[in-house]
């Protein structure tokens, strides 16, 4: 049976329940986010992408003034 563990927390699913990997798992692997990691990257994605866009508009905002 296929293992599937997230590659944040190392909790393996077991059902619907997440729970740490005990005993490790063996045999294959299949590495995935656990809903709450998952979540997480999502905001540390979409908050990493904000203050891109934001600076990005700064920039742009300063050469519109410049251009004025
Ligand atoms: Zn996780």
């Amino acid at each position: 049976m296929m293992t599937v563990q997230c590659c944040k927390c190392k909790r393996v699913r077991n059902g619907a329940l997440w729970v740490a990997p005990d005993p490790a798992p063996e045999g294959p692997v299949s590495h995935t986010y656990c809903p709450s990691c998952y979540l997480e990257s999502c905001l540390e994605f979409f908050s990493a992408e904000a203050s891109r866009a934001c600076s990005a508009s700064a920039a742009a905002l300063s050469q519109i003034i410049q251009d004025v």
